[in-house]
């Protein structure tokens, strides 16, 4: 038995020590658990843990909060007691894609339709509105197409159009490019690339992207980042954890859980009732009758060895794990040797898809006086980044893209970082991998056994849902507890 098991008694075990780890820890933590959160690396922080390197403050590819103050990562510091009214969110008012003077049909359209194009064409940069009052002053994404994309997505339902591609809806509703409405594909797919990191209108689901515009345009949204970058977040949950008399524990991999079976009588015959006991891990065995497994969906059901659940529950369960697409991606920061842009923008990239800031621009404290960090992300199907070759090709035709577009940066580079993330999302939210095909909080047929991470069946995409996932368990969890109590 390790020391870990020995002298303490657990509420909850929390496997993984990402941020959904850390956020229903420190939620349990809160409500008077005593919570253990063991971590296999000897860091906590998971996908979102930023690094340091000659005084520039790099996250693992730039990591933005989508929604803001809006965002169930917020909710979370708050129901935490972790004070996010102390954190400061500087928000990014400006929204924009780099064009270039060499779209003809960008021209084209302008010309149709008496759009002054001076704005534009000097520049080469064009206004994305990320609201309706944006909206009116748009030279391109036409205000009357636009608010037909609002009002037909506040007239769907989500559930007859959720397996549906954005790409059939809009030809269905005579909004696509055979339409003459090129602009308002082009306009959803930034959204969705930003959003959803989906960028491919055949498998953008148009019920879980219009849910996400509808959703955005009841609230006052806009991206921001956290003032001295994510460490804090971080920092913050986790000393709740501790505070309460919880532990945070690196260097120690869970390798399964370990069950109870105990025989009840139901509907006249006797069958085994499950429920968790604790876990193994490369410390030893520790025991708890709860177990919140936080970590990556693919390596999930290697928990779960127990001959019985493998024959009873996980044949189909397992299936639901298996066909979750994740998105993987490729991040380039620039580190400059001083500052060549101004902007503090939120740009979208196109061809590949991506987005990226001068981040440095937003929040000073993370790079050296004097000196930028600019840095970009593309996100892609899991299928691009399978072959070597195809990776070259894909780094090569991002950095082209971004020196394109700022000629200036390969004259100033202190350092560059290229980094190939094999993981991004753990599911991409699309046509194959909408909300009922995700599984849910609580582990069917196994009393105290659950489950968060970012692919879970709640709100969101990408780090918002593994945000709105904290939330979805800790409600779940709650709910059972309380059900026990009566
Ligand atoms: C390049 C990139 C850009 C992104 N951009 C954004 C963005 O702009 N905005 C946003 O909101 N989100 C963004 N995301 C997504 C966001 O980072 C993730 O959704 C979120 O961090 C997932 O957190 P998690 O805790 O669910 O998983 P993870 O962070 O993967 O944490 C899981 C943890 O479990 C540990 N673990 C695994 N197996 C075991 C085991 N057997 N025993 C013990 N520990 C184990 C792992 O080591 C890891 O620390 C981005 C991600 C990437 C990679």
């Amino acid at each position: 038995m390790s020391d870990l098991a020995k002298d303490q008694e657990w509420d909850f075990i929390v496997i993984g020590g990402g941020i959904t780890g850390l956020g229903t820890g420190a939620i349990l933590a809160n409500g008077g658990n005593k919570v253990l959160v063991l971590e296999r690396n000897d860091n906590v922080g998971g996908r979102l843990r930023p690094t340091e390197k000659d005084g520039f403050i790099l996250d693992n590819g730039l990591h933005l909060l989508k929604y803001g103050k809006e965002s169930a990562l917020y909710k979370t510091l708050e129901l935490s007691d972790c004070h996010p009214e102390y954190i400061k969110f500087i928000p990014i008012r400006n929204y924009y894609v780099y064009i270039g003077l060499d779209d003809e049909h960008l021209k084209k359209t302008l010309d149709k339709e008496c759009i002054d194009k001076n704005k534009w064409t000097k520049r080469g940069w064009l206004e994305v509105p990320h609201n309706v009052n944006k909206m009116k002053g748009c030279d391109y994404f036409n205000l009357w197409k636009l608010i037909r994309i609002y009002t037909t997505c506040f007239k769907c339902e989500f559930n007859d159009i959720k397996e549906k591609s954005l790409i059939k809806f809009l030809a269905e509703k005579r909004m696509c490019r055979a339409h003459g409405c090129i602009e308002v594909t082009r306009y959803l797919k930034l959204i969705s690339t930003a959003l959803m990191h989906c960028s491919d209108p055949h498998y953008i689901s148009a019920g879980e992207i219009f849910r996400t515009i509808k959703w955005m345009s009841k609230r006052k949204v806009l991206f921001s980042y956290p003032k001295g970058g994510w460490q804090q977040i971080i920092d913050k949950l986790k000393n709740k954890i501790i505070e309460n008399g919880g532990k945070v524990i690196t260097d120690c991999e869970v390798k399964q859980l370990i069950f109870q079976k105990n025989k009840v009588e139901d509907q006249n015959a006797i069958v085994d009732l499950l429920s968790v006991e604790g876990v193994k891990t490369s410390l030893g065995d520790i025991s708890s009758d709860n177990v919140v497994i936080a970590i990556p969906p693919k390596n999930v059901p290697n928990l779960f060895v127990d001959k019985v659940i493998i024959r009873r529950i996980m044949p189909e369960y397992q299936k639901v794990f298996e066909s979750l697409d994740p998105v993987v991606g490729i991040s380039i920061d620039f580190a400059l040797d001083s500052v060549l842009y101004k902007s503090k923008t939120f740009m979208y990239v196109e061809e590949p898809s991506g987005y990226g800031s001068t981040i440095s621009n937003i929040d000073p404290s993370i790079a050296p006086d004097g000196k930028q960090l600019m840095s970009f992300f593309f996100p892609f199907p899991h299928q691009m980044l399978t072959r070597q070759k195809m990776v070259d090709e894909l780094i090569d035709k991002c950095k082209k893209g971004v020196y394109k577009r700022y000629p200036k940066i390969q004259d100033n580079i202190l350092f560059e970082r290229v980094l190939i993330h094999d993981l991004v999302d753990s599911v991409q939210v699309d046509v194959n991998n909408y909300w009922d095909k995700r599984p849910k909080p609580k582990v069917p047929g196994i009393k105290g056994c659950y489950l968060t991470g970012d692919y879970l069946r709640t709100y969101g995409a990408s780090g918002e849902l593994a945000y709105n996932a904290i939330l979805t368990t800790c409600t779940k969890i709650r709910k059972i507890e309380q059900n026990y109590f009566i």
